[in-house]
């Protein structure tokens, strides 16, 4: 996708504080963190939203599932807990329409989620 910002960063376009990748996934440091660990993660295939999930690509939410794991082991949130959040579409607060997971940490998180 030509002007997806997510797929930039995947072909190197626009710079990202790399965390983590693999053949199938990326994770980079969220741009405006709201919370001292925050990740992005990512597939390389553009997928716009968790509704565009299909037969097509069954494996993308267990790689980064895994990835989540990983990343929070890179970031030391592990033990202490985390939250892994996908938003999805406008009342979702989706504003980057390539999936990601959000990996947020690093203090408590508020109790409400939205
Ligand atoms: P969402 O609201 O779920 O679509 O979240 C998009 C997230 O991407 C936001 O938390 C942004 O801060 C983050 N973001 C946008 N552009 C960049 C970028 N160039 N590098 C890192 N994170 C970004
Ligand atoms: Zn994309």
């Amino acid at each position: 996708m030509a002007d997806c910002i997510f797929c930039k960063i995947v072909k190197g376009e626009i710079p990202c504080a790399k965390v983590y990748e693999d053949d199938a996934v990326l994770a980079f440091d969220d741009i405006h963190p709201m919370a001292p660990v925050h990740v992005i993660i990512i597939p390389k295939k553009h997928i716009a939203t968790l509704m565009d999930v299909d037969a097509n690509h069954t494996e993308v939410m267990g790689q980064l599932i895994a990835v989540a794991q990983s990343v929070a082991k890179i970031k030391n949130v592990a033990a202490g807990g985390f939250r892994a959040v996908v938003n999805c579409n406008a009342d979702g607060g989706q504003v980057v329409f390539h999936l990601h997971m959000h990996l947020l940490g690093g203090r408590k998180l508020d109790d409400q989620l939205g």
